[in-house]
């Protein structure tokens, strides 16, 4: 099965990368220097470790990523005001800028820490330590509000958050810019992929998981300067089929937004939950506790 490839492919991708160390859960100590008999013998050996490398993270297995798989995703989508023509589903997509300040003191009363996607995927991969109570912040699409409305909230509170915009929209009135991308970026935010304009990833086919994948995160990078390795499904959709497309575009994790992990590729289905604006502190705080 393809699974199996990539779980292979990732174990073997994993060890040769980082050759010749290894890391325990929280264990971060410094590196010996070295053990080599003479400081001349270790400066000529290309294969000694350098003082500054940090140690190897070992990959876990499907089961054991899926163990771990606990941590409290939220998406949302545009932060603003209703305006009169929101249509019904609209306004459960919809958070005005007092209700995520709300949900993010409920957050933080509840004695939750948002932590970065990164350090969630490595949590899940590697088995790497989170703070108590940890919860990954998302936001999807590319709205101009994620820059105008979400960050300046999210600042207010020291948060982290991923963001996922779609790549036709960038650069166009009500979405976000290539600069704005750079500001969330240089703010500590963590920017992923959305597709190329949003079509379902259980629907591809051909040149179109090219388009789809390959291109956005080619797109991104360009415009942010570093790679970009993270994915949200459109609409959350994904399928058995989409999974190794994923995979070969070069993506280390994929957020989706079902009820189920995969579990032969946890990685690529991590679940999410929308939490919409009618949640009150009590009900979020619930939510995150009952959905993961
Ligand atoms: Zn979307």
């Amino acid at each position: 099965m393809t699974s199996v490839r990539r779980r292979d492919f990732l174990a073997a991708g994993g060890a040769l990368l980082l050759a010749g160390c290894s890391r325990s859960d929280g264990d971060r100590v410094a590196t010996p220097t070295t053990s080599a008999p003479s400081t001349s013998a270790a400066e000529t050996s290309s294969a000694a470790p350098s003082p500054t490398e940090e140690p190897a993270p070992t990959p876990g297995t499907p089961a054991e990523i899926l163990a771990r798989s606990t941590v409290p995703v939220l998406c949302f989508h545009q932060i603003r005001e209703f305006r009169a023509d929101d249509s019904a589903y609209a306004r459960t997509i919809i958070t005005p800028p007092a209700v995520l300040t709300a949900q993010l003191q409920a957050l933080r009363d509840g004695g939750y820490t948002p932590v970065t996607a990164p350090a969630v995927v490595d949590h899940l991969q590697f088995g790497t330590a989170l703070p108590d109570r940890p919860v990954l912040l998302t936001f999807d699409d590319g709205s101009v509000t994620h820059a105008t409305a979400a960050l300046p909230v999210l600042q207010q509170f020291g948060f982290p958050a991923a963001f996922f915009p779609m790549t036709v929209v960038l650069d166009k009135p009500d979405w976000l810019s290539s600069d704005q991308l750079r500001e969330l970026d240089a703010a500590g935010m963590t920017i992923g992929a959305h597709s190329w304009d949003h079509q379902r990833m259980d629907q591809l086919t051909g040149d179109q998981w090219t388009e789809q994948l390959d291109a956005p995160a080619a797109t991104l990078a360009g415009i942010l300067g570093h790679p970009v390795d993270l994915l949200a499904y459109p609409h959350g959709m994904w399928n058995q089929e989409a999974l190794p497309h994923v995979a070969t575009a070069g993506y280390r994790a994929a957020f989706q937004l079902a009820d189920t992990t995969d579990p032969a590729q946890p990685l690529l289905t991590i679940r999410r939950i929308m939490p919409p604006p009618t949640w009150d502190g009590a009900t979020l705080l619930a939510h995150l506790e009952s959905d993961f």
